[in-house]
């Protein structure tokens, strides 16, 4: 059975070319960039070719670019510096809407005895930007907050962001991860402090990322151990992987913005025809700027996770957006954060497009839901 997957935003598959690039550092190229000898070091000279790649994707000096193993650890590491650069500031300032990555690090941090405020967001899945002032205090240390939430895609004004906390002197971690490859980030643009990006979710494999620091010299890491990454991660690099993170960057690079546009469009018509068949059906996060890909849809008296199963018997992948979290069955924390309400936080459903997705698959997708509408009663 041909699997028709619609769920890109959970990850993306590892594209030829990215393999092709990475064959030749598993199969031949296998020494230790450290070592002194020239089989192993001149694997630094191919370190640097991938560090150029992501820092020309995101418009940052390749000496800010660290490494690391996904987006979890690049979110990990941003807030571990963050809590470690002023031992009088033990107050950090989220949203409750953050992938897990940040919000587990701040439970974390909450359970060392730190305050975090966790803002709230709008109907819409947005920030007020006088709350984020108002939550800053001279204890604050810093903000995370997301460019692209991976459940609705609405975008929060990271520039906005970035300059109320350069203003008021905090540090910033903007966790980019679901934006880098497909809207344009620029880096040196936005100004912040540190940006995560992951490797999986622009076609290269799972288990490598990128932390972005503004100020190298004064990073703390977290992974600590020999000097690699400039002593800003430790670990015998991932070489491969770095390849193949430098490579899908170098495609994304290329291909950034023609190819979104029509996946915008296919999902702007599709979201029209799923609202056209069934009555009361709501985008959430429709009024707000959004990632091309992403479409979250509340189902009025459909049990989301019943039909992601549904859904999975005829070989389509979708999410009901609560897989990130602790359990399969938690309600999406997000959907519950924009409207307060748990019924509309079961009831909704997330299909995030590929640049590759063609009308005839989302045209199924819908056929699908209406056939489950059918056998639910
Ligand atoms: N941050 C966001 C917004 C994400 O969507 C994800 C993954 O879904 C992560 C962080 C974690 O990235 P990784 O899977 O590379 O650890």
């Amino acid at each position: 059975m041909t699997v028709i997957y619609l769920d890109h935003n959970a990850t993306t598959p590892v594209l030829p070319e990215v393999v092709e690039a990475m064959l030749p550092y598993l199969r031949e190229e296998w020494g230790n960039p450290s070592s002194t000898y020239r089989f192993g070091a001149k694997l630094k000279k191919t370190l640097e070719i991938a560090r150029d790649q992501v820092a020309d994707l995101i418009g940052a000096h390749p000496m800010n670019v660290v490494f690391t193993s996904g987006g979890t650890e690049s979110d990990n590491a941003a807030l571990h510096a963050i809590a470690h650069a002023d031992p009088n500031k033990r107050h950090l300032i989220t949203s409750n809407v953050e992938h897990s990555a940040v919000l587990s690090y701040c439970r974390y941090l909450e359970g060392m005895g730190w305050r975090v405020t966790y803002l709230a967001v709008d109907r819409e899945g947005l920030l007020s930007m006088t709350d984020l002032e108002n939550a800053i205090t001279p204890e604050t240390a810093g903000v995370s907050l997301m460019w692209a939430n991976n459940e609705t895609g609405v975008l929060f004004p990271v520039e906005e962001i970035a300059a109320i906390c350069q203003g008021r002197g905090v540090l910033f971690h903007c966790d980019a991860v679901q934006a880098v490859g497909k809207i344009l980030v620029n880096f040196s643009e936005i100004r912040a402090s540190f940006l995560s990006l992951s490797g999986h979710k622009f076609g290269a494999p799972k288990g490598i990322g990128a932390l972005v620091v503004a100020d190298p010299d004064s990073f703390v890491p977290m992974v600590v151990g020999g000097k690699q990454e400039n002593g800003h991660r430790g670990g015998t690099e991932n070489v491969p992987s770095i390849v193949a993170l430098g490579t899908a960057a170098e495609i994304a690079t290329v291909r950034n913005t023609t190819s979104w546009s029509r996946v915008a469009k296919l999902r702007d018509s599709w979201e029209t025809k799923v609202q056209e068949c069934f009555p009361g059906a709501e985008v959430n996060g429709a009024g707000r700027e959004r990632l091309p890909n992403t479409s979250n849809i509340y189902l009025p008296g459909i049990d989301a996770d019943a039909l992601v199963t549904f859904l999975d018997q005829k070989a389509i992948c979708v999410s009901s957006g609560s897989a990130c979290l602790e359990s399969a069955i938690t309600p999406s924390h997000v959907i519950l954060g924009m409207s307060g309400s748990h019924e509309r936080a079961s009831e909704s459903i997330r299909i995030s497009l590929g640049r590759d997705t063609r009308a005839d698959e989302v045209d199924h997708l819908l056929l699908a839901f209406e056939a489950f509408r059918e056998v639910s009663g």
